[in-house]
């Protein structure tokens, strides 16, 4: 099933306001499997907004418009809608008992147009509204199928999740089943790993394969449809194989998991522990450790060491590896790892160290990081990054690279 998503106001046209709601109903239908095409954004008039039907009815299976549900002269697309496929507006005795229930409510007079809203296209599934009036509705018509929603977002969102999706899936349900994965990446490119699966991606129609990059990630979503739920189970299964034969490096878990998530759970299952030692990230790391329930399982603990007196009283850095290399170096970032290590008796130590910017420090340019990595097995190595954007930004990626550094550590010495 393909949608277009059809956006009717004058004021979305006039830039009084965003379409919210495409952004909104796209992210929902793409988690359902519904290809959305097409936005379309069309003023309060009749002709025109019949003119955007008939384009999309001859592009999309499912139409869903959004506004032009209200009382008033301009909220004409239920009236449109209805005329064009034959389908005269009735009463909804539901409907209608909750209008006049709102009103009775704020003691307010019940005008004739309010009870316009609870008319509906005949024979339509309609959707209540539990923040507003007026109803939704959807409805098949010889080819297409036609949902309404209302066009204030506070309405149209929970009802949507509430009562529209669970009717999309059900006639979804009938024709096929619709399965999806997640499969997260870090430490790589968004075009990097494009470029690893561009093929697949060329190529893709069923299972599809959607990437998405953000806070220094890439995830992409796997979709397979099938009349098996099985089978599509195995397509997506075969799909992720030959993605992560290409770049399992980089993989680390699969749809709502986190990077610091996968990290504790691997510590967990291998029962060892880690300590910090943080200079550029000031306790975010330690922070971010302390979040996970359970983390005394597999954090001892760290110490934030900001100045070069900090390192050198808590952490025991050398004073001669600060005044030979500086703070911002391969060496000092090893020697807090190591030494924080040992100080909190840990199988594990990591060190940040580094400049968040905006202006340079010791010579080097903001976004230069060093992430010190100590292991009680392998002894211990750094690793420099160059990374751009906001102080926050780059704190927070410091992190993450991090946490992948002592996945990808983990797994070497499984
Ligand atoms: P009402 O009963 O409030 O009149 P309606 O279903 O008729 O609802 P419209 O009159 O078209 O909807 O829009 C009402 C308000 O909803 C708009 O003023 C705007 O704030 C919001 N809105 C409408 N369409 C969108 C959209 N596509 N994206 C975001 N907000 C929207």
């Amino acid at each position: 099933m393909n949608a277009e998503i059809i956006a009717v106001g004058s004021e979305l046209l006039l830039g009084q306001i965003t379409n919210t709601n495409a952004q909104f109903l796209s992210q929902q239908l793409a988690e359902i499997g519904i290809n959305v095409y097409y936005h379309t954004v069309v003023g309060d008039n009749s002709s025109r907004v019949l003119d955007v039907v008939k384009e999309a009815e001859k592009r999309a299976d499912l139409l869903i418009f959004t506004g032009g549900l209200g009382p008033t002269k301009d909220d004409l697309t239920k009236e449109a809608i209805g005329s064009h496929i034959g389908r005269p507006l009735v009463y909804h005795e539901e409907a209608l008992k909750s209008i006049e229930h709102y009103f009775v409510k704020t003691k307010r007079p019940m005008t004739p147009n309010n009870k316009k809203q609870a008319l509906v296209m005949e024979g339509s599934t309609v959707f209540p509204n539990d923040h507003g009036m007026a109803p939704g509705m959807m409805v098949k018509g010889t080819k297409n199928f036609y949902m309404l929603l209302p066009g204030p977002p506070r309405e149209m969102q929970p009802m949507f999740t509430n009562y529209a999706k669970p009717a999309l899936l059900n006639i979804l349900e009938k024709v096929e089943k619709i399965e999806s994965r997640v499969l997260r990446f870090f430490g790589i490119g968004e075009s990097a790993l494009e470029t690893e699966v561009e093929d697949l991606l060329l190529a893709q129609q069923n299972p599809t394969i959607a990437p998405l990059a953000g806070d220094g990630e890439v995830t992409l979503r796997i979709t397979a449809k099938h009349e098996s739920e099985a089978t599509a189970l195995r397509m997506i299964q075969e799909v992720e194989e030959e993605i992560l034969r290409r770049v399992g490096d980089y993989f680390y878990g699969y749809n709502d998991t986190t990077i610091v998530r996968e990290l504790a759970d691997r510590l967990v299952e291998s029962s060892q522990t880690v300590a910090a030692a943080e200079s550029l990230t000031g306790g975010l790391f330690q922070s971010e450790m302390t979040a996970v329930p359970g983390a005394s399982q597999f954090f001892n603990g760290g110490i934030v060491c900001y100045s070069n007196r900090a390192k050198e009283k808590l952490v025991q850095v050398k004073t001669e590896t600060l005044a030979d290399h500086g703070a911002i170096s391969e060496a000092c970032a090893i020697e807090l790892a190591e030494n924080v290590r040992q100080l909190l008796d840990a199988d594990f130590g990591i060190s940040f160290t580094g400049v968040a910017g905006p202006d340079a420090a010791e010579g080097h340019p903001s976004g230069t990081v060093w992430i010190g990595l100590s292991s009680k097995l392998t002894g211990s190595k750094a690793f420099k990054l160059q990374l751009a954007g906001s102080r926050a930004g780059i704190r927070k990626r410091s992190v993450k690279y991090g946490c992948h550094y002592l996945l990808v550590e983990l797994a070497n010495n499984k």
